[in-house]
């Protein structure tokens, strides 16, 4: 009945975080690619937060990785199985280095350059 995760799923960086921490990466599964755009966001409550948006589909998750314990995501997988391709592919990527290791700074508020 259980399926194993296929071996054959790839991260990739698409497009790194602009000035305003928006970025894109693509999830590879076999011969299928589907791309995310992600922004990180301010997260009070442990680990780190991405807003992922899913091209083409509309689907917007609030994902956050970090410690085992500061995991979590909003689709069915990880509802499920307390794992998913969002979570695990944004942790690649900080863990490969293609994120920043420190959250965004927020910005002074009532300041105008
Ligand atoms: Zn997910």
């Amino acid at each position: 009945m259980a399926k194993a995760e296929a071996s054959t799923r790839t991260i990739s960086l698409v497009r790194v975080p602009d000035e305003r921490g928006i970025g894109v990466f693509c999830i590879a599964d076999g011969n299928k690619s589907q791309f995310y755009t992600f922004r990180e966001i301010p997260c009070e409550i442990g680990g780190r937060g991405f807003a992922v948006h899913r091209l083409g589909q509309g689907n917007l998750y609030h994902v956050r990785v970090g410690k085992p314990e500061d995991r979590s995501c909003e689709c069915m997988g990880f509802l499920r199985w307390d794992h998913c391709k969002h979570v695990t592919g944004l942790l690649a990527l900080i863990k490969q280095g293609y994120l920043p290791k420190t959250p965004p700074q927020p910005l002074p508020q009532g300041e105008r350059g």
